[in-house]
């Protein structure tokens, strides 16, 4: 059984943006105003915003400048547990908060809007997903980290794209069986990387899927030196030209280590507000997509990541607003496989 992204999905997408209203434009002088406020309201109430790398430059901006940070939603949530503020404002999507949550249970999270949410979460329903585990209970589940709390739950294992090809490959080792969910792209790559079929779900991001392998070939004809850096939640036809394959983090890192001095990137373009920090002297080009204006809710800028602005950052820590609450019971099931999760990765590390 498969549930696809694709239409169905994507109707509703567009019904939940019919509705909802993004952050206006600032002008400079209300820029520094939010920021001014933004740093008073965290000090006084002792909290910390940690920020995703697809958020807004600005969202960014203000993050690395009251001390917070700007990562992936893993180390997101690993830096609020570790820190010593006793509020997290977490500006990324609805999981990332949740899953601020689950680590740092005794901690308040609070989110810029609650609305923001992800074509991978609503693309994978507890009742269809625990009903398609149900039907293999010989199989070790395996979620990606883009899912809900009670999809967690529900799974043996959360990983993230940094990691998701080792942790099938320990599986392997074990003699499991794997059932991946809910990203088809990541997961086919995955499948690619380690030769395991692996039973899938069928969801996919909104943002990767939009890359098109003719496009970035095209791109490539004008800047013939340059290097491609492709998110494995795209397309298997992208991934396959790519000259770096990997995660955020790991596409940064790429950005840094390679000699080549221009890049086209295929993924979401907030990324290059950290690329361009830490690769100064470098020049990165977004990645064509398939589509544009009215056509497409995402090329290549997720629409739920852009929901979080200074003003609704204001807002929520002045009005204690957009708390976010987890079951406990669930808190408890979905610790266990991100606690694995990071187990795993301090293994790898420690290798
Ligand atoms: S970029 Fe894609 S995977 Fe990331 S939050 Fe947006 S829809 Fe989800």
């Amino acid at each position: 059984m498969t549930v696809s992204a694709s239409l169905k999905d994507r109707i509703m997408i567009q019904e939940h943006f019919a509705h909802e209203n993004l952050p206006s434009q600032l002008d400079q002088q209300q820029i520094n105003t939010y920021k001014a406020r933004i740093k008073a309201l965290l000090k006084e109430h002792n909290a910390c915003l940690v920020a995703h790398y697809y958020t807004d430059d600005i969202v960014q901006e203000i993050a690395e400048e009251t001390g917070g940070c700007i990562s992936d939603s893993l180390e997101m949530a690993r830096f609020g547990r570790d820190c010593d503020a006793q509020t997290l404002i977490v500006a990324g999507v609805k999981f990332m908060g949740e899953t601020a949550k689950i680590l740092s249970p005794e901690k308040r999270i609070l989110m810029p809007t609650l609305e923001a949410t992800c074509s991978l979460d609503i693309g994978c329903p507890i009742d269809e997903f625990s009903a398609f585990c149900d039907q293999h209970p010989d199989h070790e589940v395996v979620v990606y980290a883009n899912t809900s709390a009670a999809v967690k739950a529900r799974a043996d294992w959360v990983v993230t794209s940094s990691i998701a090809v080792d942790v099938v490959k320990h599986l392997e080792e074990q003699g499991k069986k794997v059932i991946w969910a809910p990203d088809q792209h990541l997961g086919n790559y995955v499948q690619k990387q380690t030769g395991i079929e692996m039973l899938m779900w069928h969801g996919s991001c909104i943002v990767h899927e939009e890359f098109q392998a003719k496009g970035i070939l095209d791109l490539k004809k004008l800047f013939p030196d340059a290097a491609v850096l492709v998110h494995p939640e795209s397309p298997a036809s992208v991934v396959d030209i790519a000259d770096a394959v990997g995660s955020t983090t790991q596409l940064i890192d790429a950005a840094m280590q390679m000699d080549n001095s221009q890049f086209i990137v295929a993924t979401d373009r907030g990324i290059f507000y950290k690329m361009q920090q830490l690769a100064p002297n470098k020049e990165f080009i977004a990645a064509p997509t398939a589509g544009s204006g009215a056509t497409c809710r995402s090329c290549a800028h997720c629409p739920w990541m852009a929901m979080n602005g200074l003003q609704n950052i204001v807002e929520c820590i002045e009005n204690n607003h957009n708390q976010v609450f987890v079951d406990d019971e669930l808190i408890v099931q979905a610790k266990k496989p991100l606690q694995r999760m990071l187990d795993f990765a301090q293994s790898l590390k420690s290798k």
